[in-house]
C-alpha cells in the first residue's frame, strides 16, 4: 500500500479526476472536497497508483474492485449526506466509498463478508487517520442490528431483491441506495425512503457491481 507518498504528481491527477467528476455533473461541493482531500491512490497496490485517478473500476484483491469514482460520487449523492448522520455501508471493499461519507462528517459503520479484506482495510483506514471509521466482519444481508437503526444505508455490491432486514434497520425516514439485480447483466441504483410501513422506491440507471454474496468467507 501506498499511504505515505502524496507527491505533487498524484495531488495533480485528483485534481483532474475531480475536474472530470465536474464534468459529467458532479455539483455537490462537499462530496467534490472529499474526492479532492483522501488520498485514493492508497486503496490500490502501489504499481497501481496511478490508476487511482482514472474514472475506472479496479481489482483490489480477493475477487473484488473498488467503484468507479463516478459510480462513488452518484450513490454518495443520491444518499444525500449530511453531518453527523449515522451510515451503515455493506460492502468495505477498499474502504474509499467509507471514507468518502466520513469526511462529510457522517458516522460510518461498513460490513464486509470477505475476512481478507476486512483485516487489511481495517489496517489501512487506522494508518490513513480514518479509524473513526467502525468497520465489521459479516454478511451485510443481516445488517448490523446493534449498531440499528441508521439514517442512510449504502450497498455497494449487487442483491437480488431489496433485503428485508436492511429496511428493518433503517430509521423511519431513513434512506437506503441500493444496486439490484434487473433481467440483464447489470443492475437498476434504486433508492429507497421509509415512511413507517411504506417504503418509496425510485431508479437511478444502471449500473455494474460485483454480487452480494451471503455468508462469511474467512482467511484460510
Ligand atoms: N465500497 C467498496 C467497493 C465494494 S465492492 C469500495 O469503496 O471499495 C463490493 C464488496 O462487497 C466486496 O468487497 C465484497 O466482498 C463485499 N460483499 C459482497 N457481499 C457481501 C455481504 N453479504 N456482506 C458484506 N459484504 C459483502
Amino acid at each position: 500500500m501506498n499511504s505515505d507518498t502524496d507527491s505533487y504528481r498524484l495531488k495533480g491527477l485528483r485534481q483532474q479526476m475531480v475536474s472530470d467528476l465536474k464534468r459529467k455533473g458532479v455539483s455537490d461541493p462537499q462530496i467534490l472536497a472529499a474526492f479532492s482531500t483522501i488520498p485514493r491512490h492508497c486503496f490500490l497496490d502501489e504499481a497501481f497508483a496511478e490508476w487511482a485517478y482514472r474514472d475506472t473500476a479496479f481489482p483490489i484483491g480477493a475477487g473484488q474492485t473498488i467503484s468507479q469514482p463516478s459510480t462513488v460520487a452518484q450513490q454518495t449523492a443520491l444518499l444525500g449526506v449530511k453531518k453527523k448522520d449515522v451510515i451503515l455501508e455493506v460492502g468495505t471493499g477498499s474502504g474509499y466509498q467509507a471514507c468518502v461519507l466520513a469526511s462529510m462528517g457522517a458516522k460510518v459503520y461498513t460490513i464486509e463478508r470477505q475476512e481478507e479484506l476486512f483485516m487489511r482495510t481495517s489496517r489501512l483506514l487506522t494508518k490513513i487517520g480514518f479509524n473513526h471509521i467502525r468497520t465489521l466482519l459479516g454478511d451485510g444481508y443481516q445488517g448490523a442490528e446493534r449498531f440499528a437503526p441508521f439514517d442512510k444505508i449504502l450497498v455497494t455490491a449487487a442483491c437480488h431483491m431489496i433485503p428485508k432486514k436492511l429496511i428493518s434497520q433503517l430509521k423511519d425516514g431513513g434512506t437506503m441506495v441500493i444496486p439490484v439485480n434487473d433481467e440483464v447483466d447489470n443492475q437498476k441504483m434504486m433508492r429507497i425512503v421509509k415512511n413507517g410501513d411504506r417504503i418509496e422506491i425510485k431508479e437511478h440507471g444502471h449500473y455494474k457491481f460485483v454480487p452480494m454474496l451471503s455468508g462469511i468467507k474467512a482467511t484460510v
